[in-house]
């Protein structure tokens, strides 16, 4: 079995939980590789509905262990409190790893990636306000608390105790009450005691698995269009999505990375501000919406929605080279007489498929192409054959323009409403 990484090929929420879900029923490790908590991967599956916002979705394999990667940021007491809600719905997870070089997520975090999004104001980024931004911040600056310093507690109360001395400051300056460091300390010692021998040297757990063979599932959050270095900055995430990110965060070389599967979903959803070409408006946008349930599972907040973008896409698979992609929501579409897509942009007079910067990309007009929609459910379907011809049509499209064949087709939010072709 490959070493598979599993990437969003748009703006994130594409549904890499569920395809994550489905092909982690055969895997032995899967890896969370970057970004924390402001995750909101929904799996439905015969264990229920599950909102996962750290613990990678390899969880309801109980043979799988499942490791929150070296990459990521991790906010140890909405970790514990995921635990806590896993164990509650007869979820083991004696199987979850944290990966003793991951960055810390602070309360001071929380609160500062809150600040900042008020001082940004009409330009806010639409973070989900989980700290986990400023918390990369801090790993970047040097100033960045690893998980396995809460192992040593007196150094750790140095540390805590310097680090919310500098903070308090900013924090005042804001207006706010300064934190109180013994307090913060000891809540997250407390969290961390609840992890238990969690906390673990993840190179050497990675290599054992890779020295065996084993079937390794890296998995992705949010889209190549919101990665730190490719998407559309400054309304990006604070890391790489990307499937190179897959490999410095979860710890494997990169030529080990043998299958690499984008997931798209049918039409294009955005959460959080920054530019979306094809994004539509009014009841159009609501009746979408509406069908598709999109709503932030973080947040709640209501997704922006629009059609296909396969300059987007296609961008995706530029700069990640899939070997497949995953096509998810396709039912979505299933009332709709004609689907436009979107197959290149205007910008100044001038025609283009390659993806301009943001200030550019905020001015582009997407020129549609339109595929004949197919008006029957496809719910049910659970092989390619059961599929409507136009809906084929509709995929053969998509795969075309992006420029991957399709490996997995979602037709339903359940992990069995996935047809594998
Ligand atoms: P992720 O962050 O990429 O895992 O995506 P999210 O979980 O944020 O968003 C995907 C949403 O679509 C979730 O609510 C999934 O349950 C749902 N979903 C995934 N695949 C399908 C599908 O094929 N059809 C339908 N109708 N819903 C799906």
């Amino acid at each position: 079995m490959p070493i598979t990484a599993i990437v969003g090929a748009q703006w994130g929420d594409e549904g890499k939980g569920k395809i994550t879900d489905v092909l982690a029923q055969d895997a032995d490790l899967v890896i969370r590789f970057q970004g924390g908590d402001n995750a909101g991967h929904t799996v439905v599956n015969d264990r229920g509905e599950f909102k996962l916002h750290l613990i990678p979705a390899g969880i309801f394999n109980p043979d799988a262990v499942n490791l929150i990667g070296p990459g990521t940021v991790v906010n140890l007491l909405t970790l514990v409190e995921e635990l806590d809600m896993l164990e509650a719905r007869g979820i083991s997870t004696a199987n979850v790893r944290v990966a003793d070089r991951a960055h810390l997520v602070l309360p001071y975090h929380v609160m500062l990636d809150r600040l900042d999004e008020r001082e940004r104001g009409r330009r806010k980024l639409g973070t989900t306000g989980r700290g986990v931004g400023p918390a990369y911040a801090d790993k970047v600056a040097r100033h960045g608390l690893q998980a396995y310093e809460v192992r040593d507690e007196r150094r750790f109360r140095e540390r805590i105790a310097r680090s919310v001395e500098l903070k308090n400051r900013i924090l005042e300056a804001y207006g706010e009450q300064p934190l109180d460091a013994g307090q913060l300390a000891d809540d997250q010692l407390e969290a961390a005691a609840r992890l238990g021998d969690r906390i673990v040297s993840a190179l050497p757990l990675v290599e054992d698995f890779v020295s065996r063979d084993a079937r390794v599932l890296l998995e992705g959050q949010l889209g190549a269009m919101r990665d730190l270095d490719w998407g559309i900055y400054p309304f990006v995430t604070s890391s790489n999505p990307l499937a190179g990110g897959a490999s410095i965060g979860a710890g494997i070389p990169p030529r080990l990375i043998t299958r690499v599967i984008g997931v798209v979903k049918a039409y294009s959803t955005a959460v959080g501000e920054g530019p979306f070409p094809t994004e539509l408006h009014g009841p159009e946008a609501d009746a979408l919406r509406e069908r598709a349930g999109e709503y932030g599972a973080t947040t709640g907040r209501p997704r922006r929605v629009g059609w296909f973008d396969a300059v987007a896409a296609r961008y995706a698979h530029r700069l990640n080279l899939f070997t497949d992609i995953a096509v998810t929501k396709l039912d979505v579409l299933d009332v709709h007489e004609r689907i436009p897509i979107a197959v290149r942009y205007r910008l100044n007079g001038m025609e283009t498929d390659d993806m301009p910067p943001t200030g550019l990309l905020e001015q582009a007009q997407p020129v549609y192409e339109t595929a004949p929609g197919w008006c029957v459910a496809t719910t049910s379907a659970r092989s390619r054959e059961a599929l409507p011809r136009r809906a084929l049509g509709y995929l053969d499209r998509v795969s075309t323009l992006v420029g991957a064949p399709i490996s997995m087709i979602g037709v339903g939010p359940e992990r069995k409403a996935t047809i594998l072709t």
